[in-house]
């Protein structure tokens, strides 16, 4: 899909992409990169997801084609094996991470409060072959991250942990996941840019949900880049992942 014209003369609209969160200051770019590199190697299922969640009404909450692309690559560059993935939407960055894990890899806890979301792309994960790689449970996570840590078996047992949900928690869910992730192993914190927001004058006019989350990211980002027990690496794909390699 071309960029598209917002009706006034001088300003070009972002694009219409379905889950477009780039940074990119040119939408032609962007656009150049998903024709170019992403879709013509995005796999069928990916593809019909992607398609499938288009018509869903909070498509803005799906995972882009181009960031799905890069966990794809990421955890088959570090041979993830066993991982965890908190916020599942339609399932379109759980059926990237399944597709790149191992005959015997596992995403050992697929989480999100909402099943009937996870169900409008199960039938494509299942058709995909991958659906039995893929434990998903219903509920909020922190109880459930708890539960986990009472239990020494999942202590530094995840290769990767990929956290794409509410904002306000993140900090939350990384005391926790530090235990869990394995020295060594990644834990990939999503839209940590937030829409660009971080660095909007304090007038702007932002959505509402936008301002309301902004101070949890820009606080979350100041906390991972002062945590020594991982290494960071932000990287503007997608809305911004802040990737965290646990080194003690
Ligand atoms: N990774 C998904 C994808 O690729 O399409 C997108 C996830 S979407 C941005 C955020 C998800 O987090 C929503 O599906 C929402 O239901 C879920 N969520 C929100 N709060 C949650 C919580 N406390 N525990 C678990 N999931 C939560
Ligand atoms: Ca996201």
């Amino acid at each position: 899909m071309a960029a598209v014209n917002n009706g006034s003369d001088s300003q070009p609209a972002k694009h219409q992409e379905v889950g477009h969160k780039s940074l990119l200051q040119s939408d032609a770019l962007y656009q150049y990169i998903l024709e170019t590199s992403v879709y013509p190697r995005e796999p069928e299922p990916m593809k019909e997801l992607r398609e499938v969640t288009a018509k869903h009404p909070w498509n803005l909450m799906t995972t882009s084609a181009d960031e799905g692309q890069f966990l794809n690559m990421l955890l088959k560059l570090i041979n993830a094996k066993n991982t965890m993935e908190i916020g599942v939407y339609t399932g379109y960055s759980l059926l990237s991470t399944a597709l790149a894990l191992p005959d015997d890899g596992k995403v050992i806890l697929a989480l999100d409060i909402n099943r009937e979301n996870y169900e409008i792309g199960l039938p494509i994960i299942q058709k995909a072959g991958v659906a039995h790689k893929i434990d998903f449970r219903e509920g909020p996570a922190l109880p459930l991250l708890d539960e986990m840590i009472k239990d020494e078996k999942f202590h530094g047992s995840f290769d990767f942990i990929f956290v794409d949900a509410d904002k306000d928690n993140y900090l939350n869910y990384h005391k926790r996941l530090i235990d869990l992730v394995k020295i060594g192993g990644v834990i990939g914190y999503d839209n940590t840019l937030w829409n660009g927001s971080l660095v909007a004058p304090p007038d702007a006019p932002l959505r509402k949900y936008v301002r309301y989350y902004r101070d949890f990211v820009l606080e979350l980002n100041k906390a991972l880049a002062a945590d020594t027990r991982v290494e960071i690496c932000q990287l503007p794909v997608g809305d911004g992942i802040t990737l965290c390699r646990r080194v003690s």
